[in-house]
């Protein structure tokens, strides 16, 4: 995946594209995959990286819903847990089954949510993973080893996905490519383009290098999130606002606060709200909130009285409180919620994603989770078709492996994520002392990755390996910080770039990171 190339094929495309999509995230991507696969030419541009808005900032599990259990929504839930099967057979290698305990302190929680979760490992059916069952206290302990014990009754464990997010989102930017499709990160639509009323393509902005340009489309696509307002005013600039921005935040703890193999769920917060702390990448994924924001940015930063409530209540869960201190990174991602009564004229009412068609025909699709971006994706382009006048085709993405899929374990355990590519980084990395060397003593990762990343993952900036090629960002911000001119030098020598390059780029990153110290002053909006 190369952007020079894929840049000059959008330079040099004498006809107009099939479809235009904007936005990179897990629904444009998704898209892309789809409609490539369909056999249609494919265009997707994305403003910053793939994976930089939402995509990157999730709870980071691959699931039914247990808000929508509880919602009675059964249809949703049949239809992600038939998509958490999917993704499962079609990304092994990021994608795994997690046990999930629900710790009870009442008498009646663990039968309660024993029923509840045999109804849903009921509607799993054939794709479910290991039945839930209520725990004693001694098991519910031995699960947990430091969970609350003080009036701890026992418990329930159920079995979910986990995965991980950016990376699946780099690997369908990776998909798409490989089945023709010309996908560019970095390169910000800036307006629509119109002939006889009707959208034909769109004016963009490399933002690396400032250039402007054009991309003609028989269809195009908005599927940029929080964002998809924007695009529509340059449609129409009068027009209603589709969504309603919420924001959910999570804390990221040391992997000693949960040093076992599960994870806890609470179903219900003394204010009514679901809450996780997950073990991922050897630390604990803490969260998350809904807080209603009057408006999206690019980089959304926790509020005050969210990190009190995420702290607060997993203090309660915890036998030994975590500090301040603890703390490694926060981070915050942001909702788009479908304004009752906009979108009615869709036929996607009954799922969580909408679909919405302009009269000059610029498509808009939004919410949905990551868990079900497929079946969004198929909707979608099964719309698009008959809007711009495609050959109706089936989607066969349902079977369809997504880049770097493999059951087998490559290379050594660092470089699972990788998949099937692991091979080739380990390679990389075994060119030379320099390559296999660690960027920093506190991650994971080693000095060859970024070569790799840059190489064949699109990276450009340290942001885009620091944040969504590696997870250094959300797994320990201070030493990503560390890590910065390390990654900078690296990125130089393979980007051909100067010294002030690098030292603007260390510069941007430290900026940017420093909101995600959760005891940096920065970090704190409100
Ligand atoms: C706190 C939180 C936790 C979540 N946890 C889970 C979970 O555990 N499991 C799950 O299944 N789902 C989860 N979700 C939902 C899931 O993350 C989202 O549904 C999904 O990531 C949305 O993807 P998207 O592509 O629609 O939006 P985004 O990921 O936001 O992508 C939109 C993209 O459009 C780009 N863009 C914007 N404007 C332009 C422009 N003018 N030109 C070009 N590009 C542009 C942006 O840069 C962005 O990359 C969670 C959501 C939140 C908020």
């Amino acid at each position: 995946m190369n952007r020079s190339t894929h840049l000059a094929q959008l330079a040099s495309a004498s006809e107009p594209f099939d479809l235009l999509i904007i936005g990179g995230g897990a629904t444009g991507l998704g898209t892309a995959v789809d409609a490539a696969a369909r056999g249609h030419r494919v265009a997707l541009l994305e403003r910053d990286d793939f994976a930089k808005g939402t995509s990157s900032r999730s709870t980071k599990l691959v699931h039914g819903g247990v808000r929508y259990l509880r919602q009675g929504n059964i249809s949703l839930v049949l239809e992600a847990l038939r998509e958490r099967g999917r993704l499962a057979r079609n990304a092994p290698h990021l994608v795994r089954d997690l046990a999930f305990v629900i710790p009870s302190y009442s008498w009646w929680e663990g039968p309660f949510y024993g029923i509840g979760m045999k109804v849903y490992d009921q509607l799993a059916g054939k794709l479910g993973l290991a039945p839930s069952r209520l725990l004693s206290r001694a098991e519910t302990i031995a699960q947990i080893p430091t969970v609350e014990t003080d009036g701890l009754i026992g418990g329930v464990i159920y079995h979910d996905g986990q995965f991980d997010d950016s990376r699946l989102a780099i690997n369908l930017a990776q998909t798409a490519d490989e089945l023709g499709a010309t996908v560019v990160n970095h390169c910000e639509v800036t307006g629509l383009l119109k002939e006889r009323g009707l959208v034909a393509g769109v004016q963009a902005r490399d933002r690396l290098t400032g250039r402007e340009f054009e991309v003609r489309a028989r269809g195009v696509i908005n599927a940029t999130g929080v964002f998809v307002d924007q695009i529509r005013r340059h449609d129409e600039p009068s027009v209603a606002p589709l969504v309603a921005v919420s924001q959910g935040i999570h804390l990221v703890l040391p992997k000693r606060f949960l040093p076992g193999d599960a994870a806890i769920m609470v179903p219900k917060t003394a204010d009514g709200r679901v809450l996780f702390a997950v073990p991922w990448h050897d630390r604990v994924v803490v969260g998350t909130t809904d807080t209603p924001l009057a408006s999206a940015s690019e980089e959304p930063r926790a509020l005050a009285e969210e990190r009190t409530f995420v702290m607060e209540h997993i203090r309660r869960y915890l036998a030994t409180d975590p500090t301040d201190a603890d703390v490694l990174s926060i981070f915050a991602g942001l909702r788009p919620l479908v304004k009752a009564g906009e979108g009615q004229s869709t036929a996607a009412l009954s799922r969580d994603h909408t679909i919405v068609v302009s009269e000059s025909g610029l498509l808009t699709v939004t919410g949905g989770k990551w868990t079900t971006y497929r079946k969004m994706a198929e909707d979608v382009v099964d719309h698009a078709e008959t809007l711009a006048g495609l050959e109706t085709r089936r989607s066969p993405t349902e079977a369809l492996p997504i880049h770097g899929s493999t059951r087998d374990e490559i290379g050594p355990p660092h470089l699972r994520p990788y998949g099937s590519d692991a091979a080739s980084v380990a390679a990389v990395i075994a060119r030379s002392p320099e390559h296999d060397a660690l960027l920093h003593p506190g991650l994971p990762y080693r000095r060859g990755e970024v070569v790799w990343q840059a190489r064949h993952e699109m990276a450009c900036t340290v942001e885009d390996v620091l944040a969504r090629r590696t997870r250094a960002l959300l797994l320990d911000a201070r030493a990503s910080i560390e890590a910065a001119p390390a990654v900078a030098a690296l990125l130089a020598a393979e980007l051909d770039r100067d010294a002030a390059w690098q030292a603007a780029q260390v510069e941007t990153y430290t900026l940017l990171a420093r909101g995600y110290l959760y005891i940096d002053p920065a970090s704190c909006a409100g």
